[in-house]
């Protein structure tokens, strides 16, 4: 048996069928049915001992973003290896509960808070909350007053820095909505401090997502680091600098950093520096250990264009139609013929912005052929939607030679739970 590698680790050509780990995915796709998400342990267990490993040299704490696949055997995998969770609403926490998630390990994001998920948080005890506006501010002393408690609190600072990615995963230029301007933050920190259920023990930013280049992180972690110096010397014993998110994968060509770069970038940028480095890694942790597989309906030549018409669709991963990027296709039964055909995948939603890929040269392919699209772990299944009324995909975990379904595909009796027709229209 003749073993290929892709490119993507852990998953490998055998006997030109497409494997994760161990397990031939037609076999998976066989179980379950299609379009289904498929991740892999191994895949997943390697991107995070890699990362702790490159920051192995300093004080540190993974904390893992749930929201970029937040299946609760993913969290789960990440949480038996110490791993602690970034969460942006109670629904995060609600889950990495019920991952069985160190929930003293949780720092808690996001520009919206509503004082009920501020109160489940407090009550959960969790590490750090990392508030983004003065009103925030007031509301989570508030809440933390009558819970009797004290909130751990670090102020997430815009450090005004073009993380030149797509505009819409762009969050620390000072036109986005995320933090507080870095022009404000001294201003920021001197409310904070005399809030009396609130206790400030850190500062954190993040920048954006899926960049590909150190440049943006070392100008923000300089710019912070300025920051976290003034505030030390006006007395603020801050313990916990979190540097948010954001570094990315290799999708098609691109060329991320590895972590050891980006550890060594982080470390030097910061040095000398004895406190807690929170990380808040998603995409880099899950993109590439996850595919969807989908399998083709149709062929249709209108002379103007071929169109694969795949059974997955915008509704199960949403990337290419919003952010318009790239998910690598491979057949999951390698064929021989090398002429290939330039296509459009789509799938079936009433929509002419639902693709999965547009003017694709592919192998050619035919109704009932498997395809993977690739790097599909991360912003894939969290981002689905019932759309079309179209039940969300399976999830399955591979582990070596074994696999389980870790979340069933859903019915249409889940499409309409909580729906009611009044009386009056009988
Ligand atoms: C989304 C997000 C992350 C994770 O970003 P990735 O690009 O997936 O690493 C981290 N921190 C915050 C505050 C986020 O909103």
């Amino acid at each position: 048996m003749t073993a290929l590698q892709t490119g993507w680790p852990y998953f490998s050509y055998r006997d030109s069928e497409l494997h994760i780990e161990d397990v031939p995915v037609a076999q998976v796709a066989e179980a379950t049915g299609t379009p289904v998400y498929v991740y892999s342990r191994a895949a997943l267990e390697e991107r995070f001992d890699s990362l702790a490993q490159a920051f192995a040299g300093v004080r540190h704490l993974v904390c893992y973003s749930v929201k970029a696949n937040s299946n609760l055997a993913v969290l789960r995998t990440f949480a038996r290896r110490g791993g602690g969770f970034d969460i942006v609403s109670a629904g995060e926490l609600y889950r990495v509960e019920r991952a069985g998630g160190d929930l003293t390990k949780v720092v808690y994001s996001g520009v919206g808070k509503s004082p009920e998920e501020v109160r489940a948080a407090l009550r959960a005890g969790i590490l750090l909350f990392n508030v983004e506006s003065l009103g925030e501010l007031e509301m989570l002393d508030q809440v933390a007053a009558r819970e009797g408690r004290v909130a751990s609190i670090a102020l997430r600072i815009n450090p005004d820095v073009d993380p030149q990615t797509h505009p819409y995963i762009a969050t620390g230029l000072k036109k986005s909505k995320f933090g507080v301007p870095m022009a404000q933050a001294v201003d920021a920190y001197d409310r904070a401090r005399h809030f009396r259920h609130l206790r400030v023990i850190g500062l954190d930013c993040h920048i954006g997502s899926q960049l590909v280049d150190l440049a943006p992180f070392c100008d923000a972690l300089q710019r912070i680091r300025d920051l976290w110096d003034r505030l030390i010397r006006d007395g603020y014993e801050l313990k916990l600098l979190d540097i948010g998110g954001g570094l990315g994968i290799r999708y098609r060509d691109e060329t991320p950093p590895s972590f050891t770069e980006y550890a060594a970038t982080v470390i030097r940028s910061l040095q000398p520096f004895s406190e807690t480095i929170v990380l808040e890694p998603g995409r880099s942790l899950v993109g590439n250990a996850g595919v969807l597989l989908t399998r083709v309906r149709y062929l249709k030549d209108t002379g103007e264009k071929t169109f694969v018409i795949v059974d997955a669709a915008m509704n199960d991963l949403l990337r290419p139609s919003l952010y318009g990027s790239y998910q690598e296709i491979l057949l999951v039964r390698a064929t021989n013929h090398h002429e290939k055909t330039t296509v459009d995948v789509v799938g079936p939603v009433c929509e002419s912005g639902d693709f999965i890929a547009r003017d694709r040269e592919l192998p050619r392919v035919r109704p009932g052929d498997l395809l993977a699209v690739m790097s599909a772990g991360a912003y894939g299944f969290a981002m689905a939607s019932n759309y079309n009324t179209r039940p969300r995909a399976a999830e399955v975990l591979v582990n070596g030679s074994a696999f389980a379904v870790v979340r069933t595909r859903e019915t249409y009796q889940d499409l309409v739970r909580g729906e009611t027709i009044p009386s009056w229209l009988d």
